[in-house]
């Protein structure tokens, strides 16, 4: 069996958490290393940190997908005394490749936050903060007739055509396409030097730009022209809000007391630190993976009755006291939550087309021992 290049990977990674969704300070992307290269073992992780290079040199892994992206400072020198000098020693010489999806992995539908909030089963949810919103595009696609339903169904499975809470709408009209098949061409139908004419659908439907990728892929693959006709044109309808953080509600309310295990046993922690009345019943939910703690008034106009969030410090948790805001930190590290996701993924998208084996880092990266 083939590999599959770590190009390709990245490619059907990006469908799903594009670099344009990363705030701009960020540094996402290819952090070390080529992308033009086959690869076998991929390896998910949280951040990379020596002892998680360690493990990826043992396990032969050639490309490392992080969520923390391992150049963020400005670095001035490579200087081997160092650790991240070390670190990036180690990934030249064992020749493995890191690429970094941060806040765009934040901002996704699906991603971080999308992922906490499955887990804590926050329901009717939008972004805590607004980074954007998504462009909406109109696409226009020519089906022959026996082909309407395939097609129609998978665009519609891809994301096209999602209106409120409406998915799979569509609009088509029927009338007849030609075509002539030139030299070198295998058509689906008609033969090569005659004009061809074929009674089609003209369908068309909307596509956030975000998913406009995964739409145009799964079009072409059930499409059976070997070249699609089709139309795109950029919209000025307003399409959904992107962000990071994600608000919504608890289907019943919940006493915080409960609610704070819940916490503890979504994300595995076997403590956190908690502020606010732990006998309140709590519905509004808000939460931010990684360090939000200066989004406490963002959280608290949201309608928030509580906020999770990591690294909040002593003075901040005090003005979201006073506010009648209750805290929840679970720690910065609970992110890693989203590995398993990135796995499934990986292998939803990507295996099948080539031998390839995705783990997750068994290092544990959180600094913190609470003793
Ligand atoms: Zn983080």
């Amino acid at each position: 069996m083939t590999k599959v290049t770590a190009q390709h990977i990245i490619k059907q990674f990006e469908r799903w958490s594009p670099k344009n969704l990363a705030y701009d300070w960020d540094n996402v992307g290819l952090q070390v290393g080529t992308l033009n290269k086959p690869v076998e073992n991929v390896m998910v992780t949280l951040d990379v940190l020596e002892n998680v290079v360690d493990e990826a040199i043992e396990k032969q892994v050639d490309l490392i997908i992080a969520h923390h992206p391992l150049l963020f400072v400005k670095l001035n020198q490579i200087n081997f005394d160092t650790p991240k000098g070390r670190v990036v020693r180690k990934l030249i010489k064992h020749d493995i490749t890191v690429y970094a999806a941060h806040t765009n992995l934040d901002v996704a539908e699906g991603g971080v936050n999308d992922v906490m909030a499955d887990i804590l089963e926050v329901k009717n949810r939008k972004p805590l903060i607004e980074t954007g919103k998504d462009e909406l595009v109109k696409l226009t696609v020519f089906v022959p007739e026996t082909h309407l339903e395939q097609v129609r169904e998978s665009i519609g499975h891809a994301g096209a055509g999602y209106i409120g809470n409406y998915s799979h709408c569509t609009f088509q009209v029927s009338g007849e396409g030609t075509f002539k098949p030139q030299e070198g061409t295998t058509p689906y139908i008609g033969k090569q030097g005659e004009l061809e004419q074929v009674d089609e659908k003209r369908v068309e439907t909307i596509v956030p730009k975000s998913k406009l990728s995964a739409v145009l892929k799964a079009m072409e693959d059930s499409h059976p022209y070997e070249e699609v006709a089709y139309d795109l044109y950029p919209l000025l309808n307003e399409g959904q809000s992107l962000g990071v953080g994600r608000v919504g509600r608890l289907e019943q309310p919940i006493r915080l007391r409960d609610f704070v295990e819940k916490v503890k046993v979504g994300f595995d922690v076997p403590n956190l630190r908690v502020s606010g009345d732990l006998e309140k019943n709590i519905q509004t939910v808000a939460l931010l993976g990684g360090s939000g703690e200066k989004y406490i008034h963002k959280a608290k106009a949201s309608g928030a009755d509580v906020y999770i969030t990591g690294d909040m410090t002593f003075h901040m948790t005090q003005d979201a006291m006073e506010m009648g805001l209750a805290v929840i930190d679970p720690g910065h590290h609970v992110e890693k939550v989203v590995c398993s996701k990135v796995k499934q993924y990986l292998e939803e998208h990507c295996i099948g087309e080539g031998k390839l084996n995705i783990i997750i880092s068994e290092v544990n990266t959180e600094p913190f021992t609470i003793m």
